[in-house]
């Protein structure tokens, strides 16, 4: 099955028992049991929920996944993938990483002894030489946020097999839609369901997507044990979303190339990042393992004098943090994604005063162009 139509089809999507052209929406938190000898499928909704469950089967036929779990947010899946180590241990990880990806191995993962390293994510020898006796896992996030830096899937796999390392993977910005890491190797998938699964700028969800049954049961128990379950509601407020997403990801996907192209030529804009042009550094690296540029795009302007003047000037996308919605939305991650790291951290990564975050949404096209265009020139 083609994946729109895995989209819709590819998992339980209709109820059970009525035939409701949706899953209900559970709302329980426990299930009553006939007998004290039963042994229900379901007991108590922090270690299941139908609603929830319907949404993680669905979420793993969408990744070609066999196992996937929800959680409240993405950063509570991402904790559940690193909290998977222990004291002793290390991870490496790509240097251009979500910012509260970068607080969680700073503030926490440090706490209870698990070592960081992060690496130039563009470069496998700097991934191959951070290892060190007691790694356990590498990590990585392609496009990087915000600058969309491109990583090598398939070499990262490569040696962390080599070496006996799982791999880790956020493929919140491409989604299984355009890239697909399970079927490159990659061990635990990591979607922010906040961006593109749900696309309505209204839920925050988080999933883990894995192959393996081991790492199946671990992350199970981590959703268990710590207990950042998604709630019924979200769970479906996702479903509801994710049916219309090969639609909005196609069409939000084919502006952003339309717009990297215009904006590319414009003389306010220093530079300009997308990974579908062929300018980008990583352009063939991201053809070989991702479908299209995808929706995220990310350009310099002068400063953040300029950047406050282009924001004001702009009529239709939101000032606002997050993405993947139908809206577009402008962000500025100097002061938003990435304000949780120090001014020398943020140029470590090349998180300048200067630099935008658009993530392009579902409006015309042409609309979206004029807009942009017209604020540039006015500055
Ligand atoms: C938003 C985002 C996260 C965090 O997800 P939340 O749902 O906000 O917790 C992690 N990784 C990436 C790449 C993101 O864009």
């Amino acid at each position: 099955m083609e994946i729109n139509s895995t989209l819709l089809h590819g998992y339980e999507v209709f109820g059970k028992y009525t035939g409701s052209s949706s899953i209900p929406i559970y709302q329980c938190s426990t299930f009553a049991q006939k007998s004290l000898e039963e042994h229900p499928e379901y007991m108590y909704s922090r270690f299941g929920n139908p609603t929830r469950h319907a949404l993680e089967e669905g979420v793993a036929a969408v990744e070609g996944g066999r196992h996937a779990y929800a959680f409240g947010s993405g950063m509570a899946a991402i904790s559940a993938c690193l909290l998977l180590f222990g004291k002793g241990d290390h991870v490496v990880l790509c240097k251009s990483i979500y910012g509260g990806t970068f607080q969680l191995a700073e503030e926490i993962m440090k706490r209870f002894g698990i070592d960081t390293t992060f690496v130039d994510e563009t470069d496998l020898h700097a991934w191959e030489s951070a290892i060190r006796p007691n790694t356990k896992a590498l990590y990585l996030e392609t496009p990087s946020n915000p600058l969309l830096n491109v990583t090598d899937i398939r070499g990262v796999v490569a040696v962390a097999k080599r070496h006996g390392l799982l791999t880790i993977a956020d493929n919140t910005f491409m989604t299984p839609l355009f890239q697909r890491p399970l079927d490159m190797g990659v061990d635990l998938v990591i979607e922010s369901a906040t961006k593109f699964f749900n696309g309505h700028s209204d839920v925050v969800a988080g999933m883990v997507i894995t192959n393996d049954d081991d790492l199946a049961e671990q992350i199970y128990l981590q959703q268990k044990a710590i207990g950042g379950i998604l709630g019924p509601q979200d769970s479906w407020l996702i479903m509801r979303g994710m049916k219309t997403m090969g639609l909005r990801m196609e069409q939000s996907a084919r502006s952003a190339l339309q717009i990297a192209e215009v904006l590319e030529k414009n003389k306010a804009v220093k530079a300009l990042h997308y990974p579908g042009l062929p300018s980008h550094p990583g352009y063939e690296l991201h053809r070989s393992q991702a479908t299209c540029g995808g929706a995220v795009l990310s350009f310099e302007l002068k400063d953040r004098d300029t950047v406050n003047r282009f924001a004001k000037a702009l009529h239709l996308p939101i000032l606002a943090v997050s993405l993947g919605g139908v809206e577009s939305i402008l962000s500025f991650p100097a002061a938003m994604s990435h304000a949780c790291m120090s001014p020398e951290e943020r140029a470590e990564q090349g998180v300048t005063d200067g630099l935008l975050r658009l993530s392009v949404g579902v409006e015309n096209t042409e609309d979206l162009i004029d807009d942009l265009t017209r604020a540039l020139n006015s500055l």
